[in-house]
């Protein structure tokens, strides 16, 4: 029996590793990390350098691989390039925004598998996920996690998947998980040798802590500089506080994420908007989408209106965790 724990470096995750290392040692547990390549260092550090060394672990890194996609792609770029009409290469289908065949041409040139798999997933569908569209999670973290536990049961092992979801982790996932009833079992039979568990379930956020606090385990410092969560840096999810205070801590990561839009939005239907951040998912509907235009709007107070200055110009507090780790 395997205990497969995948961690994000966020503390959910990390409670629920602590929590199976101590219940079935270190010869039982094995932690594996999904990278999307779109994390911030600090998460890097802490998830494949702190937590190893402290805990005594290996941590495996999975990455999502999209040679494959890019292949068939590039191929029916290549046939729309040479004039085929495009709904004779998507089987009759039509689109709001048709390919040229400059437009297929100039991607053909641009569109190659970067290894970075947040940017090649958004690469080859033309554009970025959405709280809509949040194919992310299946593409990036679900898939190759999957298949990694899928390799444990084909060396013969039965694979309990250790979740570290708290449905009071959001007012969404408790509504989904209290409302259907669907995900809100900490146990379950898969099959084929696979059991998904949720230890955590109903944990409180004081007790996560607690359960750092207990092994010695210092939680993701980016807990300390305003972030909730420490998974993609920006997650298409992430509020308009945090995006302020990314801005403010990270400007790197929203350069990074210019960069993204710049190289999505010159391989895609011509015509087709590209930005990170979709309009109207973040509540600025209305505004300029980029991720620049976005940051801007998200120093304006309520309504987004009125620039706010004092957010502008304030520098972030050196500590200012929303869980109240520095009382
Ligand atoms: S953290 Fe956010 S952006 Fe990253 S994979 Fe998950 S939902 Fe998508």
């Amino acid at each position: 029996m395997i205990h497969l724990v995948s961690i994000s470096g966020g503390k959910d995750s990390t409670a629920t590793l602590i929590l199976a290392l101590e219940q079935h040692g270190h010869d039982n547990v094995r932690a594996v990390f999904a990278d999307t390549g779109n994390e911030h260092e600090a998460t890097y550090e802490y998830a494949l350098g702190y937590l190893p060394q402290e805990l005594g672990i290996e941590v495996a890194v999975v990455r999502a691989d999209f040679t494959r996609e890019f292949e068939v792609k590039r191929a029916n770029l290549a046939r729309i390039a040479a004039g085929e009409p495009e709904s004779a290469v998507y089987g009759g289908r039509q689109f709001d925004y048709p390919w040229t065949p400059e437009a297929a041409a100039r991607a053909l040139e641009l569109l190659h598998p970067t290894g970075v798999p947040f940017l090649d997933l958004c690469l080859l569908r033309g554009g970025f996920p959405s709280r809509k569209r949040q194919y992310c999670t299946e593409y990036l973290k679900t898939i190759p996690l999957t298949e990694h536990a899928m390799g444990f049961i084909d060396q013969g092992h039965a694979v309990w998947s250790w979740q570290g979801v708290r449905i009071q982790e959001s007012d969404a996932r408790r509504t989904r998980l209290q409302g259907t009833g669907a995900c809100v079992r900490s146990f379950e039979v898969v099959g084929g040798g696979l059991f998904i568990y949720r230890p955590i379930l109903r944990w409180l956020v004081q007790d996560v802590f607690k359960a750092h606090e207990l092994a010695g385990v210092k939680p993701n410092p980016l807990y300390l500089q305003d972030m909730e969560r420490v998974g993609c840096m920006p997650c298409v999810n992430c509020s308009k506080l945090e995006l302020r205070a990314i801005a403010k801590r990270f400007p790197h990561h929203i350069e990074r994420v210019a960069e993204m839009e710049r190289l999505v939005s010159m391989v895609c239907r011509p015509g087709s908007p590209v930005s990170f951040f979709h309009r109207g998912t973040q509540g600025h509907s209305g505004q300029v989408s980029t991720i620049h235009g976005v940051v801007e709007w998200s120093m304006t107070s309520r309504g987004g209106r009125q620039f706010d200055l004092l957010a502008a110009s304030e520098e972030p507090a050196a500590c200012s965790s929303s869980f109240g780790l520095c009382e």
